[in-house]
């Protein structure tokens, strides 16, 4: 065969290849034209999942008559004219491409009015419509509609069988299609979106705020169990919801990204967010979320590829960086991990500066140190007496019904009532129950103390009464004798006493409650398999939340009043205390409503 110039209408049949895969791309598209074209309502109609027919209409600014068959021609566009336009493109679509590849693979008409107010145009007041089948275009004709645009298609891939071929079952190309418009819904929730599948309304969303379209879309359940994010430096800003640990699931369905509008998935964005929760989330989960990034347009290349759904960061280093202290932050704040309240944007974004995230320094607050940690504990009914501090509006105690509350100044997570089968600790705060698994609550509080004191490089030794002797695995100890002044260095004074045997003489301090032989088992059993060095590296953290267990408070024992509320009072000051060092949840608020709700009282 000899080299040819291949026809118009076969270079966007393969262009659709690309940019139309199946049917929800096309609606993708079609759906990015109505909001480009400033539409506040968006009507979706589709047959048998998008296949037999897509048609959408929108009250967009229309096209004028003699533009119809330039905006179905391929490389005709309205939002681009130069390199430099590209470089700035702040509309969803540029490409110029998308209505030409679709008219192209099937039956397409549209109809559009302009409705301009200089009165001179031939178009000004009627709606025109214009027919193209498989890339031939018609003539328009007259056509009446309001002010918009309406886009049908039929037949989708009715003239390139093979591609057909690859369809799936009706039902999962229409749930493709619905998610395709909860996506732009999700970033425009200023457009009202209704859409049928085979003449039933299935989805419909009126025009709404940012935190109502998300409600709307995701669900209340989204919307409780997550806390809102509202961080910017620099030209970027964030805002959106992040899961708050103890509800993430395995799945990672709910990870909904959104750059300028246009949602993308990208893998460096995923990362910061796994990132920053992998101090409190369980391996096996991953995090839910929905952001709203945004940044000049010049900071970001959306001409990656042809659906424009990957992007590249110009600094991305520096967008995984903001993500992640954004995110971080937000999830260390004490506050914010375990409550139960949905947070407000606002709420949300106070809890990381609430007074409660400054972090005690370690050496004032010593665990479980009853004398120390009184300081901390107004009793309740004292009311103000905390110095006229506000609380931060962690703990607002807007709607409270609790007479006995102090009004403001009670501190977030009230005070213990009692012990539970030598497990959990039962307090009453202004909301209602608190319920805390007192073995993960003091594990976390142990291990962020244990990270401060080896950052701050002042890890004090608890020198042991009577030295603990050991006897250990020969290899074991000889693994470790290169390594006794790293272990005095994280408190730990162990000496070799023979070739199977060495003797404990300190531990750190804040482990002195721990059972020292079991602590210094565990430790010189992870010196043996990693060495100090990369202990107190690339493992640290692990070390340290195998520390942090064993110096934390047992099930069974007995703990009084004033240790339960020192507990309290230290995961108040405690960075991610809403979770145990797995990931697991370390405390439950059960509001007065909830409980009301239980009992079925006021109905
Ligand atoms: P692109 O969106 O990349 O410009 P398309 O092929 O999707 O390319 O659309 C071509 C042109 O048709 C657009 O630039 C726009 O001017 C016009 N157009 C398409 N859909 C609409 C619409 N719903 N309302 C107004 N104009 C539209
Ligand atoms: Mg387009």
């Amino acid at each position: 065969m000899s080299i040819r110039v291949l026809p118009d209408v076969l270079i966007s049949q393969i262009a659709a290849g690309e940019v139309v895969e199946r049917p929800a791309a096309a609606l993708k598209e079609i759906l990015e034209n109505s909001l480009d074209a400033g539409a506040t309502e968006i009507q979706i109609e589709l047959e048998q999942g998008g296949v037999k027919r897509i048609r959408v209409s929108d009250n967009g600014c229309g096209i004028p008559r003699d533009e119809l068959a330039l905006a179905l021609t391929r490389h005709a566009t309205s939002k681009i004219a130069s390199l430099a336009d590209l470089e700035q493109v702040a509309s969803l679509g540029f490409r110029g491409e998308a209505l030409a590849s679709i008219a192209a693979i099937a039956r397409v008409q549209l109809t559009s009015r302009f409705d301009h107010n200089g009165a001179d145009s031939t178009s000004a007041g009627h709606a025109w419509a214009l027919q193209v089948d498989g890339g031939q275009l018609g003539e328009p004709a007259p056509a009446a509609r309001g002010a918009g645009t309406t886009l049908d298609i039929q037949d989708l891939f009715f003239n390139t069988p093979a591609r057909r071929k690859f369809l799936k079952t009706e039902a999962t190309e229409y749930a493709h299609c619905a998610e395709a418009v909860r996506r732009q819904a999700l970033s425009h929730p200023d457009t009202t979106f209704i859409l049928s599948h085979n003449g039933r309304v299935q989805l419909r969303f009126p025009a709404a705020t940012a935190a109502a379209r998300v409600r709307q879309v995701l669900g209340e359940a989204f919307e409780s169990n997550t806390v809102a994010v509202d961080a910017a430096a620099g030209g970027l800003h964030v805002s959106g919801w992040v899961i708050r640990p103890g509800a993430a699931t395995a799945s990672r369905d709910s990870q909904h990204v959104f750059v300028n509008g246009r949602y993308v998935r990208d893998k460096l964005i995923v990362h910061a967010l796994r990132e920053a929760y992998r101090d409190v989330l369980h391996h096996q989960l991953n995090p839910a979320y929905c952001l709203f990034i945004s940044l000049p347009p010049d900071g970001v290349d959306v001409n990656v590829h042809p659906a424009k759904t990957e992007i590249r960061f110009r600094d991305s280093r520096g967008v995984h960086q903001f993500l992640f202290h954004a995110v971080e932050r937000l999830l260390a704040a004490p506050a914010a991990a375990g409550e139960t309240e949905p947070a407000s944007p606002q709420t949300g974004t106070q809890a990381a500066a609430s007074p409660f995230a400054v972090p005690q320094p370690w050496q004032t607050a010593m665990p479980l140190q009853v004398n120390e940690a009184m300081a901390f504990y107004a009793p309740l009914g004292q009311g103000s007496g905390v110095g006229g501090q506000d609380s931060g509006g962690a703990v607002a105690p807007a709607e409270q019904s609790f007479p006995a509350s102090g009004q403001g100044d009670a501190p977030p997570l009230g005070y213990a009532i009692a012990q539970l089968h030598g497990v959990y600790v039962l307090a009453q705060n202004t909301q209602g129950l608190v319920l805390v698994d007192m073995h993960a609550a003091h594990e976390r509080v142990v291990y962020e103390k244990l990270k401060a004191a080896l950052d701050a490089r002042a890890v004090p030794a608890q020198t042991l009464l009577i030295p603990v002797a050991l006897t250990v695995d020969a290899r074991d100890v000889a693994e470790i004798s290169p390594h006794l002044e790293g272990l005095r260095g994280i408190g730990f004074e162990v000496s070799i006493t023979s070739p199977t045997s060495v003797a404990v003489r300190s531990v750190p301090w804040l482990l002195k409650n721990a059972d020292p032989v079991e602590l210094t088992r565990a430790v010189l059993h992870e010196v043996a398999e990693f060495g100090v060095a990369r202990l107190l590296a690339d493992r640290r953290n692990e070390l340290l939340a195998t520390l942090a267990c064993h110096g934390a408070v047992r099930a069974n024992r007995h703990l009084t009043l004033p240790e339960m509320n020192a507990l309290l009072r230290e995961m108040e000051a405690t960075e991610r205390a809403g979770q145990c060092n797995h990931g697991r949840p370390t405390w439950f608020q059960i509001s007065l409503r909830e409980l009301d709700a239980m009992f079925m009282r006021g109905r």
